[in-house]
Formats: structure tokens, sequence, C-alpha cells
């Protein structure tokens, strides 16, 4: 889409009164379907601004919207907020509309560290020698003293583990990092905390004084099991920033800005922290060791020539590829695709690394599928009583899970995919109709068992291993097979190149 026609469209959607709003929703669908009459309230404007303000910079001019009696709003303020929008949800890798849609305000209200996401500390920004002390200071959680020396220590050390750096505790004063908690607003350094949730903890970047020092909210719901925030998690996050890192847009860096954690997730740096980390301080004697045994996790490349999806699924106007805690959207609008976390849209509501997923667009709902059960969403939430098992959808207690799901939404039926055969089940009567047939069967040409089927413009798209298969189901032939990322347009952008230069 052109520049021009995307600055038309956000122009048009901002400068509308609300009701002119929904009417104007069809020239871009979000992903999630508004509620009629549910367009951002101006509590949500103002804190999308205070939130591009604080991360991205945001500088609204003096007189900015200006609501006057007719309704207008000044064009040089919706230009402005609107590149800022996108800029946020390029960096989140959402859909780049430039609107405030309802998702794109679920990511900006998801717990956060307190650092920008557009400041970048540069390459001088470091400690300059190898022995780094650090101190806690006071607090006063219910977790015990002991407790929360060895999570730090353990923090601490998964940054050592991959650098010549050497971490230190001291118990009296004169350390170059000082950790402590601080309850409620204003703790003298101009950047106040927000109470429960939103902004979780933040620190300093690495210099005399307050430099390196690392804030933990206190009046957060701290944990070192199963409920609230995981503080080792959180801990390596704020500790990548006091070794002088900024932010990442990867969304399998620790050094990513939003909480993405699951309460029993053990945090591990990923190889994007690691070359990052090792761009400053070099890499350390047991790198190699520690590596070849546990290499620190890449994020899935839409580029890599061997990717391959676990799920794909039609959603509203846009294609969902997932792998592993990660999946791609793409919108025929938006040029680019950008990886994405499945709990950015979802929250912790479905598992990852899934076995299929479908949408029933008639019914509004999406199926996930992971081993034996399955998940039931609309919308962002999941229904009550789920997940349920796949046994309950009529399949015979052989079958212990699906490969793919395509569904047929004129004729209501979906067809489920689990090895060698495949199967039909009824979406209005909610049955399974009577029993399998063969894939080589029904679908000439395609191999089993498959990894991900879904349909797109006209044509039934298969996936299995690095492979593409583009069906034509009226002749029941493979029209044509290529790498199975080429729906995913592989183009790097500049910023990606630069980041893999290092
Ligand atoms: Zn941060
Ligand atoms: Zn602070």
């Amino acid at each position: 889409m052109s520049n021009m026609k995307m600055l038309w469209l956000s122009l048009l959607t901002v400068m509308m009164p609300s009701k002119t709003l929904v009417m104007s929703l069809p020239l871009w669908n979000p992903v999630l379907p508004t509620q009629p009459h549910a367009g951002p309230s101006e509590a949500d404007w103002e804190f999308a601004e205070e939130y591009l303000k604080h991360f991205y910079g945001y500088q609204p001019k003096p007189d900015r919207r200006k609501r006057t009696a007719d309704n207008s709003i000044d064009a040089d303020w919706t230009t402005g907020f609107c590149d800022k929008v996108q800029e946020m949800q390029r960096f989140f890798g959402l859909p780049q509309s430039g609107e405030l849609t309802k998702e794109t305000l679920e990511v900006m209200k998801r717990p956060r560290c307190g650092l920008s996401d557009v400041e970048r500390f540069g390459d001088t920004m470091r400690w300059k020698k190898h022995n780094i002390s650090y101190r806690i200071a006071g607090y006063n959680l219910t977790i015990p003293a002991s407790q929360i020396h060895k999570l730090f220590k353990a923090a601490w050390k998964l940054w050592s583990n991959v650098t010549p750096l050497q971490f230190r505790k001291r118990s009296r004063k004169e350390a170059d990092i000082v950790i402590s908690f601080h309850s409620g607003a204003d703790h003298k350094d101009g950047s106040p905390f927000d109470g429960k949730k939103g902004i979780l903890a933040h620190a300093f970047m690495p210099g005399f004084g307050i430099g390196g020092d690392v804030h933990f909210d206190a009046d957060e719901d701290w944990s070192f099991n199963s409920t609230g925030f995981n503080l080792f998690a959180v801990a390596v996050h704020e500790f990548g920033h006091a070794l002088g890192l900024s932010h990442s847009s990867d969304p399998g860096a620790i050094m990513y800005p939003s909480y993405n954690f699951a309460p029993n997730y053990e945090p591990q740096l990923s190889f994007r922290d690691v070359k990052d980390i090792q761009h400053l301080y070099g890499i350390g004697s047991n790198f190699a060791e520690l590596s070849s045994k546990n290499p620190p996790p890449r994020t899935p490349d839409k580029c890599d020539p061997d990717l391959s999806f676990d799920a794909v699924t039609q959603l509203q106007q846009e294609i969902l590829f997932f792998k592993d805690r990660f999946m791609w959207r793409k919108h025929h609008q938006f040029e680019e695709t950008k990886i994405t976390l499945i709990s950015s849209l979802w929250s912790d509501s479905v598992p990852y690394s899934l076995d299929a997923v479908y949408e029933n667009s008639g019914r509004n709902f999406l199926l996930f599928f992971k081993g034996h059960q399955y998940w039931m969403l609309r919308q962002l939430n999941l229904e009550e009583g789920y997940p349920r098992n796949i046994w309950d959808l009529g399949f015979p207690s052989r079958i212990k899970s699906i490969d793919a799901a395509l569904h047929f939404t004129n004729d209501h039926y979906t067809v489920f995919f689990t090895g060698h055969e495949c199967w039909r089940y009824d979406e209005q009567q909610k049955t399974m109709e009577g029993s399998p047939t063969l894939i080589k069967q029904q679908w000439p040409g395609i191999p089993y068992p498959i990894d991900a089927a879904v349909f797109y413009e006209g044509f039934v798209h298969f996936f299995k291993g690095n492979v593409h298969y583009k069906y034509d189901s009226n002749s029941k032939r493979v029209v044509s097979t290529g790498p199975a990322n080429d729906l995913l347009e592989c183009k790097k952008d500049n910023n990606e190149i630069l980041m893999e230069g290092r």
C-alpha cells in the first residue's frame, strides 16, 4: 500500500467522530472484530499518548488534539501520533495500520519494563572493566533475603556465562550496581512507579552514581513459582540494561520490553541477547563449552530455508503462521510480515508448539489443537470449559493428536488430518461424519503426515517440513510447490541486516 493511502486511511479513522469510525471500519478490519461503537475511549487516547511519549519519544505539539465544536482534530497532531503508533506496531510485530486498534491497546497495556523502546544506549555505554560489584539495598518483600540473594546471583550468572564479566555481591556501600525495590510513585529518579502491573522495573545504563542501578516496583506481585511476575525473568532483563543493552524487538529475546513469561518459565538468554552482550564485552572463556551443551535458542527466522510451521490458519483478512512460541501475521494490506509472540494476541490462554489451528468465521471462533486437547477462543478470550479432549469431537481413542485442520466456510465443515487419514466434521450438526478416508485418495499428491493446511486466495495450501504445496481442490492436483516460507515474502529490513552483521 502506498504511503499516501496509508496516511489517508489513518487520518480518516482518527479524525472521524466515533460513530463514523465504526462505519469506516471495513477499510481496515482489525484482527479482532471491534464491538459496535467500541472505538478507543477518551481514556484510551490519553493512555496511548502517555505510552508513546514515554516509550517512543512522542512529542505532541503544545496545541495538540484540540477538539473543536465541529469535532475536527489538528492534522499535524494526527500524523505525528499515527506515525508513533505505527512505529510501536512495527516494534511489536502488529499490522502497521497506524491506528489505535483494540489489539494495539491490548499490547500497550501489557506489563513491561519502564525503559524506552527507541532510545539506543550505544556501544560506549558499557562498563570499562570486567569485575563488577552489586549491592542489594533494603527491601520489604515477604520473600526471605536468602532467596532474593540466590535469585539475583543466578540472574547475573546468565550474563557472566557468555562474557568475560564477573559479578561480586557487596553487603556494604560502594558497589557499581545498586539493586532496590521501591513502592509508590516518586523515588527521586524522575521515573515514578505506577502500583500494580504497568511498569514492573527499570534500570540505568552503566556509569557513575545511579548508573547501572536497578529498581523494581515493590508493589508488584513478585514470585518464584506459580503466581504473579517471575522476579528472575525481570531481573535478567534489567541486569541486561545495567550492562548497557537496549530493548530488542526480537520477541524471543530476554531484552524484549514486555513481560511474556508463564510463572514457571525458566528464563534464558536467547541467541540475540548473547550476540548483543558479546558485542559489548567479548566472549567468555566458558562460552564455547556451555553453548555446545546448551546452545542459546534462536528465534525462528522467516528467511530460514529450513523453516517449517506447526500450524497455519486464516483469521479474518490475515493468515497466521505458527512456530513454537511465535507467529507471523500476513495481511494483504501490509507489505511487511513481522514475527510476534502467540501470547501477544491471546495472552497465556493457548499453549505454544501447537498442532493445528482453524477459524470458523461464520460462528466467530478459533480452535487451537495440541496433543489430545483443544481450546476455543472468541476474540481474545478463552471460552469457559476449555481445554477439552479431542475425543469430544468424535475421534476414536486411537487418535492422540491432530496434524492439521482445514475449515470450509461455505459448506460448514472441517477436515482434520491425522497421519495418513482425514476426517470430516460437520460444524452444524457438530458430529464427525462416518469413518476417515485416506489422504492419498482425497488429496492426491499431498504427502502425509502433514504439518499444516489453510485456504488462501482460492487454493488450499499444505505445508510439510520446508515445503509448501499449492493445491487446486477442483482439479484435485498440486499446482505448484515451493519453500514453506514463500508466502512470508522474505525481505529483511536494513535494521535486521545490521543486527546480523554484528
Ligand atoms: Zn527493559
Ligand atoms: Zn527508579
